[in-house]
Formats: structure tokens, C-alpha cells, sequence
């Protein structure tokens, strides 16, 4: 008989081959890969404040129609939109929180909590040299901001 696993997250039943343990659970690779792919989106949401544009847009809409009901004025213009944003100027950190998922990140891999401070150390050294060389290029702070995010979206992940 083939061995199988129940899936810890799922339930169902799985051959050895599409299961593993992780911190003591079993999950299958369509779990872990679910997973993954919330943590990702909880590090561009929560941390990084990326925002989905279709969000952005459904908000936009609502704060819109809420206005023209209030006012009784249907012909306000569409508001432009906020995003969030490192103060320019200041040059680019690793907020308080970006820090502690770095941390997180290292000390689950198995390093000390030294260790992992002084891996994000590294890694803060590295944004600021890649900051440093978009200026030289002459970007806008706007695209210094994505840069900068997607950069640590990806250093997050690897
Ligand atoms: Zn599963």
C-alpha cells in the first residue's frame, strides 16, 4: 500500500510525494503554496502598504458617492488618491516593522536573533547603496518608493 498523508490544512489525503512536514504538520504543496502566496500578499499589504489599484479604485468610489450625497453636488471630480509614502528627502530606512519581518525571517531559518540582526544590517546597507545608485539615475522619488518596496518585497522572499 502507498503511503499517504492527511493534509493538516485541507484535510484530504495525499501521496508522499505532494506532502510535507513543516513545523510539525503536515501540509500538501497546494496548502503551502496557498501559503506562501498569502504571506506575500499580507508582507505587500500590511507591511509595505502597496495597495491593490482595483482597491484603491473601490474606495475612490465610495468616498466619491458619499460626497455627492452629502453635498447634492453630482458633478465632483474624481478625487486623486493617496498613497503611502516615505517622507522624501529623509533617504530611504527600514521602518520598525520591515525590520522585524526581516528578523522573523532569519531567525526562523535557524540563526540566533544576533545573527538575524546583523543579516538585516546587510540588507539595509544594500537598499541604501540601491537607493543611492536610482538618485544617481535621476528617478523620481515616486518610483524610488516602488523600487524601494518591490526591492524588499523580493529580498523577503528569497
Ligand atoms: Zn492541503
Amino acid at each position: 500500500m502507498k503511503q499517504q498523508r492527511k493534509c493538516g490544512d485541507c484535510k484530504e489525503t495525499f501521496p508522499k510525494s505532494q506532502i510535507t512536514r513543516i513545523n510539525k504538520m503536515w501540509r500538501c504543496i497546494f496548502c503551502t503554496r496557498k501559503k506562501r502566496k498569502d504571506h506575500r500578499e499580507h508582507l505587500k499589504r500590511n507591511v509595505l502598504g502597496i495597495r491593490k489599484r482595483s482597491d484603491i479604485l473601490i474606495e475612490v468610489r465610495e468616498r466619491r458617492e458619499e460626497k455627492r450625497k452629502m453635498s447634492g453636488n453630482f458633478s465632483l471630480p474624481l478625487e486623486k488618491v493617496r498613497m503611502k509614502k516615505r517622507t522624501p528627502g529623509l533617504g530611504f530606512y527600514l521602518t520598525k516593522l520591515e525590520w522585524q519581518v526581516l528578523n522573523q525571517k532569519y531567525t526562523n531559518q535557524g540563526w540566533s536573533y544576533k545573527e538575524a540582526n546583523q543579516k538585516v544590517k546587510g540588507i539595509r546597507e544594500y537598499l541604501i547603496n540601491f537607493v543611492q545608485k536610482l538618485r544617481e539615475e535621476k528617478k523620481s522619488e515616486e518610483e524610488l518608493d516602488i523600487r524601494f518596496k518591490e526591492e524588499f518585497a523580493r529580498l523577503c522572499e528569497i
